[in-house]
């Protein structure tokens, strides 16, 4: 077989040869040790935790070591693309703080390895498919889609290993001049690879994360270019991650039994391998076992997931750094000033087989987060949040910006926070009751006392009430106002023994705080009142009792 005839019989459009796409796009300078990798997404239009985590772990990886994090975009796949796909990835990861030195980007793409998309791409390709066809190392292959069929149908009848190898594949050794038949017929053609392996032939190989592992060669002739020319997976990335100087491949664990393959495909194309960190998929508790993450089952899977619920982008941060490395959270500690992206992260510490997702722990780690937070930036996030998922809150707030920034300062600073929110969508909740139009004005008291008793405790509330009061005074006179209605002011005595009273202070400040917050748990009532000004807490306490008049 004439294998530079059958190349050019292939492939007569192309001119141009590897060693001018070399010099083209030649090895990087950068200095040892920089890492250089990307994130190729598919562009289908869903963002999940997944992209975001093997974002952080590249984004870290690269500029922790002063290399370099490209966008390439491998949309070959042109039936599941989704259009704006791209702009979604690129914004969600931007939330978070990932961004790219290089490839696709909102305002074009730019880099000197380029182009950055899979579709421009296609020459290129075909240099190296030509190149590997006239050495003898891939062939066409013109079987139907029925023959295929007709062939597995046989395997399984032998119960023999699917696939098209050894004696089952038809085109691997067959004469020119029946490609030439073919070709003149306009037959379509996809190219396979002549693969060398043997399934019973195993090696070792090392991934940066799941350390060493012991695969089998792949025996199978895999195509490489399907028959309208565009490449598969297996070929565009290995073109692309050796062109793009990649040291580093990133990705989810689901390519390792392509792994061997991939091998062979460097090597056949006279490419260095790169290093491989394999990650395993975030799983989840299901009752007493863990699965994966699921797209149909876990509304959590989805990244837009989070900006919905409202999670600051620093806690969600957090929380996958937690996840990632181990040791984290002790550093955390030890330098509570520093950014999460101050952390010397380590990809030699993440768990082989996948991390799990605990929905429970990034509420704990949220609420963390903000209670850090100033007032005034969490006053900015919760109008921001509003504006865009609760536009009439949003405007409550935006009319006195000031008014909200004193009630998100409550039990703010110092050295042990309130720990109020895990979620900017719980800030309605918790400090609605200051705008009259979230008020609760029909919260219940609490059902053992009488409406009587609870009477009594209000209309004694503001026979003494005196705006000037510091917190002390104020509250001197609540405790007052208990021990005169025969309720006890000592907490300590009243949780030994609950039965030798009626109640306890601690009843009637609940009996304040339905009347004034509409809830039963609330920052500070004092400094409430402060914020609420004495009309309004004096007109919501006489609301109160009109109500258990009525
Ligand atoms: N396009 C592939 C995917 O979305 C990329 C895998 C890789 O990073 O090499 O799974």
């Amino acid at each position: 077989m004439d294998h530079v005839a059958l190349a050019q019989l292939l492939f007569p459009q192309v001119t141009q040869t590897p060693q001018a796409l070399e010099e083209q796009y030649p090895p990087r300078a950068l200095p040892s040790g920089a890492v250089v990798t990307r994130m190729a997404p598919s562009p289908t239009g869903f963002v999940h935790l997944g992209n975001l985590v093997q974002g952080i772990i590249s984004e870290r990886m690269a500029h922790q070591s002063g290399g370099v994090l490209f966008l390439r975009v491998e949309d070959t796949d042109a039936k599941r693309e989704v259009p704006g796909a791209v702009e979604v990835l690129i914004e969600a990861l931007a939330h978070y703080g990932i961004t790219f030195d290089e490839g696709a980007s909102l305002t074009g793409d730019r880099g000197a390895y380029g182009p950055y998309r899979q579709r421009q791409r296609a020459e290129i390709y075909h240099v190296y498919a030509k190149d590997l066809v006239s050495r003898g190392l891939a062939y066409p292959c013109f079987c139907t889609e029925e023959e295929l069929a007709q062939m597995r149908q046989r395997q399984e009848a032998e119960k023999v290993n699917f696939g098209y190898y050894g004696q089952w594949a038809l085109w691997r050794d067959r004469p020119l001049a029946d490609i030439q038949a073919q070709l003149a017929q306009n037959r379509p053609w996809v190219l396979r690879f002549r693969s060398t392996g043997s399934s019973t032939r195993q090696f070792k190989f090392n991934d940066l994360v799941k350390g060493e592992l012991t695969v089998t060669e792949n025996d199978i002739d895999q195509v490489l270019l399907k028959s309208d020319g565009i490449p598969t997976y297996h070929f565009a990335h290995a073109v692309d991650d050796h062109l793009m100087r990649t040291t580093h491949v990133v990705r989810g664990d689901e390519w390792l039994p392509s792994l061997p393959f991939h091998i062979q495909l460097f090597q056949a194309l006279g490419f260095r391998l790169p290093k491989y960190v394999h990650i395993g998929p975030l799983m989840k508790m299901d009752g007493n076992s863990k699965r994966k993450l699921s797209k149909r089952k876990d509304p959590e899977l989805a990244l837009t997931y989070y900006q919905a619920q409202g999670f600051p982008e620093k806690a969600v941060y957090t929380y996958i750094m937690t996840l990632l490395n181990s040791n984290f959270e002790d550093w955390q500690r030890a330098n509570p000033g520093l950014s999460p992206r101050d952390f010397p992260f380590s990809w030699k510490k993440l768990n082989p087989a996948g991390a799990l997702f605990d929905y429970a722990k990034l509420l704990d780690v949220s609420k963390n987060v903000i209670s850090t937070m100033s007032a005034g930036e969490v006053y900015a996030q919760v109008q921001a949040y509003a504006n865009a998922y609760d536009p009439e809150f949003g405007a409550a707030l935006e009319k006195d910006p000031d008014y909200a920034t004193a009630i998100f300062a409550i039990g703010r600073g110092g050295k042990k926070p309130r720990k109020d929110l895990a979620t900017w969508q719980e800030a309605k909740p918790y400090m609605g009751f200051f705008y009259d139009q979230y008020m609760d004005w029909n919260a219940p008291f609490p059902a053992q006392f009488s409406p009587e008793t609870i009477r009594t405790a209000l209309s004694g509330f503001l026979s003494t009430y005196d705006p000037g009061d510091d917190a002390t005074a104020w509250f001197g006179k609540v405790k007052a106002l208990a021990e005169s209605m025969g309720f006890t002011a000592n907490m300590k005595l009243y949780k030994q023994d609950p039965g030798a009273w009626p109640g306890s202070v601690a009843d009637i400040s609940t009996f304040l705080r339905v009347a004034i917050t509409g809830k039963t748990a609330s920052p500070d009532l004092y400094t409430v009142m402060q914020l609420l000004g004495p009309e309004r807490s004096r007109a919501r306490v006489e609301a109160a009792l009109s109500r258990l008049n009525g």
